[in-house]
C-alpha cells in the first residue's frame, strides 16, 4: 500500500504522533461527524483519505485540515481497489459500476493495516444505519465488519447507540453515552451536529464517487471488457476527453488543453499519438487493447476522427496531416474531408447494464 500525501506537510506529525484511532475521511459530512464525534472525547484521529481512479480528492486535505481540525493523509489504494473491481465485487454492484459492499470491506481492511502500524486502536466510519439501501443496512454492515476483520474495533461513531457495543467503548476508551444514535436517510440530526461542533463549511452532499455515474461508468465498461489486467492508469485515461471505440482499437481525444496535457502524461510506449500539423486542434492516444500494432486502415480512420473535432481542419478544402507517432517511430497520415464513413468504426460507449451484469458472469 503506498501513502501519498499531497499537500500535507506535517507528514512527520504522522509517524511521531501517536493516534488513537483512524478514520474513513471520505470529506463529507458524516465522516467529519464520525472522526469529530470521538475527537471530542479527547482523542487523537487520524483521518484516511483514500484515493483511487474513481474517487478521492487529496487537493482538498490541507483545506479540511484548516477547516475541520481533524489531520489527514491520502492514501492511494488504486491497485487494490482496481483488482477487487476486476476480480469481480463479492457483493455485486449497485446501479451503476458501483461495489459499495466490497469496497467498504477493502477501505476497512486497508484501513485495518495502517491502525497496525500507526499503533492505533480502533477505526471509525461514519457510516449510518439505514441511510443506504446497499451498503448500509443492518445485515450489511454486519456483512462488513465480518468481512474486514474489524468485528470488535469498528466504531460507526454516528450510528454506535444503534449497535452493540465495541472493544474500545467496552474497554471505556470512548463514552458510548456521547457517541451518536443517528439512523435513516435524512440529514436533520447531522445538520444538529454539525451545528453543535461549529463544523463550517457544511460539505454538500453526495457525489465524488465515479462508478456511481453512468457518464462514467459507461466509459470503464469498454475497459474492462477488453483488457484482461488494467492498471489504474487505463481508468484514468477512460476519465481523459472524448472515448471512442473499434472492437479493441481505443482511441482518445482531448476535448481541451487540460485533456491534452493529461493524455500526454498517460501515454505509454506502445500508444499512437496523433495531432493535427498546420491548424490548432485536439490530441488523439490511441491504446492497443489488444494485439500491439494497429492497421493501416485503423491509424487512417483514427488520424480523420481526430481532425473532426479542430473546427479548422474540418473546413480546410485540402487534405490535411496528422502526424502520427509511436514510440521513437513518426509517420504523416493524409486526411480529407469527404471520409465521413470514417467515423462509422468509431463508438462512443453508452451505459449498458446488462454488459455491466456480464462481466461478471462465472466462466
Ligand atoms: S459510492 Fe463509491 S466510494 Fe462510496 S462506497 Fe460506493 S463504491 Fe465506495
Amino acid at each position: 500500500m503506498q501513502i501519498k500525501d499531497p499537500g500535507y506537510t506535517n507528514r512527520a506529525a504522522v509517524s511521531k504522533n501517536r493516534f488513537d484511532a483512524v478514520a474513513l475521511f471520505s470529506g463529507g459530512l458524516d465522516s467529519i461527524l464520525g472522526a469529530r464525534l470521538v475527537q471530542e472525547q479527547g482523542l487523537k484521529v487520524l483521518g484516511l483519505h483514500f484515493i483511487s481512479p474513481f474517487f478521492g480528492k487529496p487537493d482538498q486535505i490541507d483545506q479540511w485540515e484548516d477547516n475541520y481540525g481533524i489531520p489527514v493523509v491520502a492514501v492511494d489504494i488504486s491497485r487494490e481497489y482496481v483488482s477487487m473491481i476486476c476480480n469481480g465485487p463479492v457483493y455485486g454492484m449497485g446501479k451503476t459500476l458501483n461495489p459499495c459492499v466490497d469496497c467498504k470491506i477493502l477501505m476497512l481492511t486497508l484501513a485495518k493495516k495502517m491502525m497496525n502500524k500507526l499503533g492505533a486502536r480502533f477505526i471509525i466510519s461514519g457510516e449510518v444505519l439505514g441511510q443506504r439501501p446497499m451498503s448500509q443496512r443492518l445485515d450489511t454492515l454486519n456483512i462488513i465488519r465480518r468481512d474486514s476483520q474489524v468485528k470488535d474495533i469498528l466504531v460507526r461513531a454516528l450510528s454506535a447507540r444503534h449497535l452493540p457495543p465495541t472493544r474500545p467503548e467496552k474497554d471505556g476508551l470512548i463514552d458510548r453515552s456521547r457517541l451518536g444514535n443517528i439512523s435513516g436517510r435524512g440529514r436533520k440530526e447531522q445538520l444538529k451536529l454539525a451545528e453543535k461542533f461549529h463544523i463550517k463549511p457544511i460539505p454538500t452532499p453526495g457525489g465524488g464517487c465515479l462508478l456511481t455515474e453512468k457518464e462514467s461508468s459507461r466509459r470503464y465498461l469498454p475497459v474492462l471488457e477488453h483488457f484482461e489486467r488494467p492498471d489504474p492508469d487505463e481508468f484514468h485515461l477512460a476519465n481523459t476527453g472524448r472515448q471512442f471505440w473499434d472492437d479493441d482499437h481505443w482511441l482518445c481525444i482531448g476535448r481541451n488543453s487540460e485533456d491534452n496535457a493529461r493524455l500526454e502524461e498517460l501515454a505509454k510506449e506502445n500508444d499512437y499519438i496523433f495531432s493535427i500539423r498546420s491548424y490548432p486542434g485536439p490530441l488523439g492516444l490511441g491504446r492497443p487493447a489488444g494485439r500491439n500494432e494497429w492497421d493501416q486502415e485503423t491509424i487512417h480512420s483514427a488520424s480523420w476522427l481526430v481532425t473532426r473535432f479542430s473546427p479548422r481542419a474540418r473546413r480546410s478544402s485540402s487534405t490535411v496531416q496528422v502526424l502520427v507517432k509511436q514510440g521513437r517511430h513518426s509517420h504523416v497520415v493524409e486526411v480529407s474531408r469527404n471520409e465521413a464513413e470514417q467515423q462509422v468504426k468509431w463508438q462512443e460507449p453508452s451505459w449498458d447494464p446488462l454488459r455491466a451484469k456480464a462481466l461478471y458472469v462465472p466462466d
